[in-house]
């Protein structure tokens, strides 16, 4: 099939071609014919889609066909997005598939400066892309009205949910009017997702796609049982010797991301940090530079996990599992877009064993293990309380929060986990493993740089003194036996480096 038989109109034809698309996907396949006849739809899709076409195309048209006289003040559609990122990512849509109209959109959110959003709305926009938060601020401070609204789109509503959005998105959508299009997109469908789809669509076609291949089928996955405290050198080691060039690597908690980066630019590795802390100019500078390939590695926190658009990203790397394994399913989503290839990495130490087990079973697949140097069979076995997140200490709670950040603030959360017994100084080769320090083991007295331990599989950790990554691994013996050794499914990732040699088995 092509556009030109889903009656597009020749300016987003063009611009479309401009794009270098050839055909539409099946979400825009079936959507676009569907909006443009004024039919609700409530559509299923997952990440990397092409779900974002699929509703600024017929946005467009249709406002470009009712379209007589001069612009009204108020916007005529609103597309509500999750997040900062998103909300501009879709703005970038509208101006690249409204090239050749004469529609005015504008894009809200927070982090920044409300007086230009205000100023932009007085001189009227056809097309509003808000995050929930502030477009909240401007109807509460009465700068916006939506009562012309014709077309409301809700992106990435489980999302919304998992957010906390969901009175404001309620909210919003009443003020809008009765007579308007309706179009709600969700990754995933569940009860509460389902709920709260019933409060805006009139009677909604339901168009789920599930392609032959999803994109998620075509990443490969594999996972590493890895020590918390080897994560770092872990990372360096598959950045370095895989030579990978843009690399988006999830960690759980904010700190965390701007440890990474820390030690990632010691290694003298280009990297970018986002999440919820950073303001909105931060952010996008960090999202600019990772684009422009200024910044080689982006470290993001659940944040940047959905809907995110960066072209060419072939690796991500689950530094920390999440904690929603539905976010396992976004994360590496970000990679393999666009019928690009892509590859998601995991690290699972031992208290990221739950998750993966979580992860396997939504995902009704098991991801294949690599045989790599700094493998921890402790982290593959463990077991019961061993393998969850210790409880935040001061907070009562379990783990990592939910926050639109990751798993909030937690500084006690994950890297606190008893290190085993054995008293070997931290710092003794360790000097580069900057992430993880707190809390760690307390058999040689509690000092941060003890407790480390031996695991269960007794492996050699070779000398004591200061060598860093180059004391160990390079044994024939030395930690790698991993599953290789016992048969197991697994890739290799052998030889003096995670990464080096890789065959697959
Ligand atoms: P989305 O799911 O909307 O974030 O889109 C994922 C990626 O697919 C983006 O990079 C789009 O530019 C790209 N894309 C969307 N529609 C098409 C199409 N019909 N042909 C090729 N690429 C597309």
């Amino acid at each position: 099939m092509k556009f030109e038989s889903l009656d597009i109109i020749d300016p987003i034809l063009r611009a479309l071609k401009t794009k270098g698309y050839v055909k539409p996907s099946p979400i825009q396949e079936k959507t676009i014919p569907l909006l443009l006849e004024d039919r609700d739809v409530i559509g299923i899709a997952q990440t990397g889609t092409g779900k974002t076409a699929a509703f600024v195309v017929p946005v467009l048209q249709k406002l470009h066909e009712r379209s007589n006289g001069p612009r009204g003040k108020n916007p005529r559609a609103l597309i509500l997005a999750p997040t900062r990122e998103l909300a501009a990512q879709i703005s970038e849509s509208f101006d690249e598939y409204g090239k050749f109209l004469n529609l005015k959109h504008l894009a809200v959110y927070g982090g920044v400066g409300i007086i230009p959003q205000v100023r932009a709305l007085q001189h009227g926009v056809d097309i509003l892309i808000a995050t929930p938060g502030r477009l909240m601020d401007l109807m509460n401070q009465r700068k916006i009205t939506l009562r012309d609204v014709e077309f409301f789109v809700l992106d990435e509503a489980d999302r919304m949910l998992d957010m906390g959005f969901v009175h404001d998105v309620k909210k919003i959508a009443s003020s809008l009017s009765v007579e308007r299009q309706n179009l709600f997109f969700s990754a995933t469908m569940n009860k509460a997702v389902s709920d709260l789809s019933m409060n805006f669509l009139r009677n909604p076609v339901r168009i789920d796609i599930t392609p032959e291949s999803t994109p998620v089928d075509k990443i490969e996955q594999c996972v590493f049982f890895v020590d918390q405290y080897d994560k770092n050198e872990l990372l360096l080691d598959l950045i370095k010797q895989q030579n990978m060039t843009k690399v988006l690597v999830f960690v759980g908690m904010k700190y965390k991301a701007d440890r990474v980066v820390d030690m990632l630019g010691k290694a003298g590795i280009s990297a970018e940090a986002i999440h919820g802390n950073k303001s909105q100019y931060q952010r996008t500078r960090a999202l600019n530079n990772f684009k422009s390939g200024r910044a080689r590695v982006l470290v993001a926190t659940d944040i940047a996990a959905r809907g995110i658009d960066i072209k060419d990203i072939g690796h991500v790397i689950n530094f920390d599992l999440p904690n929603e394994p539905e976010n396992y399913v976004h994360r590496i989503g970000r990679t393999a877009r666009a019928g690009k290839d892509g590859t998601a990495y995991s690290f699972c130490a031992a208290c990221d064993r739950n998750f993966l087990h979580q992860i396997e079973r939504i995902t009704k697949q098991r991801i294949e293990h690599a045989d790599h140097k700094y493998h921890s069979l402790s982290a593959k076995n463990a077991v019961g309380a061993a393998a969850k997140p210790a409880p935040r200490r001061g907070f009562g709670g379990g783990g990592r929060g939910r926050s639109s950040g990751g798993r909030g603030n937690s500084r006690g959360g994950r890297d606190n986990r008893s290190r085993g017994n054995s008293g070997r100084s931290r710092d003794s080769g360790r000097s580069r493993t900057g992430g993880s320090n707190r809390g760690r083991g307390n058999a040689s007295g509690g000092s941060r740089d003890g407790g480390r331990g031996r695991s269960s599989e007794g492996r050699s950790r070779g000398n004591s003194g200061g060598h860093g990554r180059s004391a160990r691994g390079d044994s024939p013996r030395g930690r790698s036996s991993g599953n290789g050794a016992r048969g197991g499914r697994g890739r290799s990732f052998s030889g003096n480096s995670a990464g080096r040699n890789r065959s697959r088995r």
